[in-house]
Formats: structure tokens, C-alpha cells, sequence
């Protein structure tokens, strides 16, 4: 993983507007057992360790009903990425690929998803698993999988169609 300050050979880092046209309100921070990038999973897995979503008990009334869902999508600020990378090499070899291309934290806007299993949830705390933040990582959102909805009905066909 790149670090805030380091470019590797063939990446390429453009001068951006600065940041803060948008207002983003973090609704917790993530609790999460990956203290070091060289710890933390490229991406989670629901066997993974438990990891806590500790919201501001502000939004605890908003969990009403998330205990029916076994997959929850959490949205988080990968807030160490840098984020002026336009092309990057993951693998550190000279070879890029361009950012959109990638899921890399490193991204104009640093912001990570995880599809992650529901434990369970305690007060204001969501306890899942699946998660591939470094603990403290702010929290962003929860959002019930999208799978659990029904899909809208199809439109009818055409007369004569
Ligand atoms: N699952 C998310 C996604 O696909 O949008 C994030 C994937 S990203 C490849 C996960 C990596 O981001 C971790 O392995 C770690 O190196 C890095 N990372 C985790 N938390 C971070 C944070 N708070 N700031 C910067 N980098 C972070």
C-alpha cells in the first residue's frame, strides 16, 4: 500500500483543487484490530475479526431495523490515503494502472466500501465482520446489502410490440 507521502516508479501525481467542496459528516469512527497497513487485509472477508462501528450515540436511533439484515454495506474515509494519484503500480513495478481502475484507498476521494457480515448490535455499536480499515478509520455510512430488496417489477411489454 502507498503511503500519504510516497510516489513509486511510473505513478504520476496531478496538482488538484483543493479539497472541501463537499461536506461530509462522519457519523463514528471504525474500531478495527489492524493497528499498521502491513496488518490490515486488502480486503475483508466475513471470517474476518470482529470489528466494532461506533457511531455518535446522535445516530442510534437510526439503527432501527438494521438487526434484520445479515449483510450490511459500510462506507468509511480512508482518511491516510494520499490523493492526487492519477496512475498508480500496486505491485511496485513500473507498470501503472489508472486510479478508476483500481479499488485502491489512494483516490480523489478516499472513500472505501465493504459488503460485511452483521454480528450483532450493542447501544450505538454495530459489531460486524468483513472490514479492511486501520482502526480509527471514520466512519461514513451504513446501508442495508442492496440484495435484500426486492427488484422493482419489469415493465410491461408493448401493445403490438
Ligand atoms: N474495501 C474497500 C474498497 O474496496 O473500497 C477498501 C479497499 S483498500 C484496497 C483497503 C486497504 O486500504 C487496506 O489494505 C489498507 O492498506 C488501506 N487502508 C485501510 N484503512 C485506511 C485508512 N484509514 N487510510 C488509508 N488507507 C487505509
Amino acid at each position: 500500500m502507498v503511503s500519504k507521502d510516497t510516489i513509486r516508479t511510473g505513478e504520476r501525481a496531478v496538482v488538484c483543487t483543493p479539497a472541501g467542496d463537499a461536506w461530509l459528516r462522519f457519523i463514528g469512527r471504525i474500531r478495527t484490530p489492524f493497528a499498521t497497513r502491513d496488518s490490515c487485509p486488502r480486503q475483508g472477508r466475513i471470517d474476518g475479526p470482529e470489528c466494532r462501528l461506533v457511531l455518535d450515540p446522535v445516530w442510534q436511533p437510526a439503527l432501527a431495523g438494521l438487526d434484520s439484515y445479515e449483510m450490511i454495506e459500510v462506507l468509511y474515509w480512508l482518511d491516510r490515503s494520499r490523493r492526487d494519484l492519477v496512475t498508480q503500480s500496486p505491485r511496485d513495478d513500473g507498470t501503472t494502472t489508472g486510479t478508476f481502475a483500481l479499488r485502491s484507498p489512494v483516490r480523489p476521494n478516499p472513500i472505501g466500501t465493504s459488503l460485511v457480515k452483521l454480528v450483532r448490535i450493542e447501544d450505538a455499536e454495530v459489531i460486524v465482520r468483513g472490514l479492511d480499515c486501520l482502526d480509527g478509520t471514520p466512519l461514513i455510512d451504513i446501508k442495508p446489502d442492496r440484495c435484500a430488496f426486492s427488484p422493482k417489477a419489469p415493465p410491461k411489454a408493448a401493445d403490438g410490440g
